[in-house]
């Protein structure tokens, strides 16, 4: 089996996004750690935290999988948006430890024309200085689409970036099926030679978590805008093949699909459906 949930709110604290995932029927979440569009994260209470801990243990939840502000650019050419991107990523992987064990997931950045080994030589000293050996948390590389000067379009820059950690037990991928579609890994027609490629290079062992989306373009476009399942160019039959590939279970699986609650209520049933089948 599969762990399944979506995107919800922080801003009602840790205990009540565990409720709302629960009448959404899910049993993982994702959550932006602040403001996605980058800031001041709230202030987070202990207890809440552990209600949180505890509705988790209890409806047998999978890892949740906690997302980086999107402006988190590790990778800029602008020193001011390094050293801002480095603070917040230092600040999130303190504040994860209020709920300990689960992934912290972001996106490598841009390198914005620097070229990518400069990129991945600032993504990784970011890194190594905001990991710390005591850290019960996860960190994950967001496979991208490879949208302008992304970094992590490819499974060679994320294997790069990994080599250069510290703490390689602490690091790890999140593979978004909108974002290797776009970014030209045929899921739909050799789904098997993908996941194999991901082992040769990146080694399936540091696949953590994924995202699950259908994408709005067809294959290879670069574009990154994620669809509802099945009603983009992927299509149900590969998102199927997805959620099933024995190579795939027990991880969280998360929607970042264009839905307010009924939409997700709606595709975590289905996910759930054809997991049974
Ligand atoms: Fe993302
Ligand atoms: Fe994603
Ligand atoms: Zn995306």
């Amino acid at each position: 089996m599969i762990y399944i949930g979506n995107h919800l709110s922080s801003t009602g604290g840790f205990a009540e996004m565990g409720k709302h995932a629960l009448e959404l029927g899910a049993n993982t979440f994702a959550f932006f750690t602040r403001n996605p569009r980058g800031g001041k994260a709230k202030e987070i209470q202990q207890e809440d935290a552990d209600r949180l801990l505890s509705l988790l243990e209890k409806h047998h939840f999978g890892p949740l999988v906690a997302h980086a502000p999107y402006t988190m650019n590790l990778c800029s050419d602008k020193e001011n948006i390094r050293t801002f991107a480095s603070d917040m990523l230092a600040d999130d992987l303190q504040r994860m430890e209020y709920v300990p064990g689960q992934y912290y997931n972001f996106h490598p950045g841009s390198h914005v024309g620097q070229g990518v080994e400069v990129a991945i030589d600032y993504i990784a000293t970011a890194l190594n200085t905001a990991m710390f050996p005591a850290m019960q948390t996860t960190v994950l590389l967001e496979t991208m689409a490879g949208k302008g000067t992304e970094v992590g379009g490819r499974f060679e820059e994320l294997k790069a970036i990994i080599e250069k950690i510290d703490l390689p037990e602490k690091i790890g991928v999140c593979l978004d099926t909108c974002h290797i579609w776009d970014g030209g890994y045929d899921i739909e027609k050799q789904l098997d030679d993908v996941l194999k490629e991901f082992d040769q290079i990146i080694g399936l062992e540091k696949l953590k978590a994924i995202h699950l989306n259908d994408s709005k373009n067809p294959f290879g476009a670069h574009k990154d805008r994620h669809e509802c399942l099945g009603q983009g160019y992927i299509g149900s039959r590969t998102l199927e093949a997805v959620i099933t590939h024995p190579l795939l279970q027990d991880k969280p699986f998360i929607l970042e699909t264009p839905n307010e609650d009924a939409g997700y209520k709606q595709e975590i049933a289905w996910v759930k459906s054809v997991m049974r089948k």
